[in-house]
């Protein structure tokens, strides 16, 4: 019986967790659930899943919790204690890090550091923390396994002793796929006026609303660039990016012999987290068998950078190293809520993130305290140039 943690449990990546477990209740056990804010909809899922412990991220929103499940022997706290806990308890196994953004890095790297098997869709923690996070998996063997699909596709087409050293296993280059998102073909000068709502809207995925904004700036296959540079040891110019409108390939490992190995599936994240859960075995995981007699077209190109500069800061940040790329996350953290608040156009998030990137010096990434201040550093100078273009 594998014990599972799930950090965010409420979000999208945590539903679809919960649905795969509820497919084999003889083999997982959900030990805690974590939520911020939708105590209701965690309520339901205690009363549903039964964990031992659940955690929210107040006091008045723990008080509420806690009446919700009076009739129940479930442990109710809040904070970022409290989820660090329920990550590295000796009561369970796997960690589901599902937090959105910056404030999962903590409990994920406590999950690495308490030597857990942890599923990683919190690919913000490690953007952040990079090298100190690695470290932090091998010295206390935990077992890292990627959420993100394209990761999995890559972990999936790769040699099973792969080591992070393209070299030593013939690899020439990692493809990571994109769908290019909704803004794919619209007029580039009408980027300016763009919604939330049309923003959040993608053509393949259903997501959070960070996630979903991120991909239609592409920051979001930005940071998918450095979160594979950290899992796979690869530089940066051995990282593609590829356009693929259909999201039906997942990602793709180009090797030196000629031969391409791709991860091919449905849109639907179940099927990266039942691979995980149950890796190295197969469990079933509700997404239905693909069909490609059903796809007339599969197409491939290159992205405009100009399109989406996102992408480019991604590249840069991941080129200069140490904190750059923890300046990237939290300037574009900070514009994404601003722009998801409407106090900011669309156009102004990779306004925002270069402005940061550029005015704010970075150093080196020795420890996750400074990376941390790093973190406060570009978040109060984000908010500074958004109140600016807000006032303007
Ligand atoms: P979401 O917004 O749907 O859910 C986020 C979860 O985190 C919620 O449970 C929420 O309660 C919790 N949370 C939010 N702020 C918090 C805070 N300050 N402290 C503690 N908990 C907090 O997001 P999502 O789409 O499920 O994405 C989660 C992570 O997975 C992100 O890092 C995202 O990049 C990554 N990811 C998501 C997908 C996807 O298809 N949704 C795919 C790949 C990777
Ligand atoms: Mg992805």
């Amino acid at each position: 019986m594998q014990r599972i943690t799930i950090l965010g449990a409420t979000g999208s990546i945590g539903a679809s967790t919960l649905d795969v477990l509820a497919r084999h209740p003889d083999q997982y056990r959900v030990y805690a659930l974590s939520a911020h804010g939708r105590v209701d909809e965690l309520a339901e899922q205690c009363r549903r899943f039964r964990p031992a412990r659940a955690v929210v991220g107040s006091a008045e929103a723990a008080a509420r919790l806690e009446q919700l499940l009076a009739d129940l022997p479930i442990d109710v706290a809040h904070g970022e204690q409290a989820l660090c806990e329920i990550a590295s308890s000796p009561d369970t196994d796997t960690v589901m890090a599902a937090i959105v953004g910056a404030a999962g890095l903590a409990p994920t790297l406590a999950a690495a550091r308490a030597g857990k098997k942890v599923l990683l869709a919190n690919k913000e923690a490690l953007v952040m923390s990079g090298q100190l996070f690695m470290d932090a998996v091998r010295e206390h063997k935990a077992t890292l396994l990627p959420i993100d699909s394209e990761h999995n596709a890559i972990f999936q087409s790769l040699p099973s002793h792969y080591a992070r050293n393209p070299d030593a296993a013939g690899v020439a280059k990692i493809l990571l796929t994109a769908s290019g998102g909704p803004f794919l073909n619209r007029a580039v000068e009408t980027l300016e006026q763009v919604t939330p709502e049309e923003a959040c809207k993608h053509p393949n995925w259903s997501m959070g609303r960070k996630i979903s904004v991120d991909s239609a700036t592409m920051m979001n296959k930005g940071l998918e660039v450095i979160e594979a540079h950290w899992l796979f040891g690869a530089p940066a110019d051995r990282i593609e990016v590829v356009i693929h409108p259909q999201s039906v390939i997942h990602s793709m490992v180009s090797y030196v012999d000629g031969s391409v190995l791709a991860q091919l599936g449905n849109p639907d994240m179940r099927t990266p987290i039942a691979h995980a859960l149950a890796f190295p075995e197969r469990i079933a995981s509700g997404v239905a068998q693909l069909d490609l007699t059903e796809w007339s077209a599969l197409q491939f190109h290159k992205p405009d950078f100009e399109r989406f500069p996102c992408l480019a800061l991604a590249f840069d940040a991941l080129r200069a190293g140490g904190t750059a790329p923890a300046l990237l996350n939290a300037a574009n953290e900070v514009a994404v809520q601003a722009f998801l608040e409407r106090r900011i156009g669309f156009r102004d998030i990779d306004r925002v993130v270069r402005r940061v990137m550029d005015e704010n010096a970075h150093g080196a990434a020795s420890s996750i305290e400074a990376v941390m201040v790093q973190d406060e550093e570009a978040r109060r100078a984000a908010d500074r140039i958004v109140g600016l273009l807000a006032g303007a």
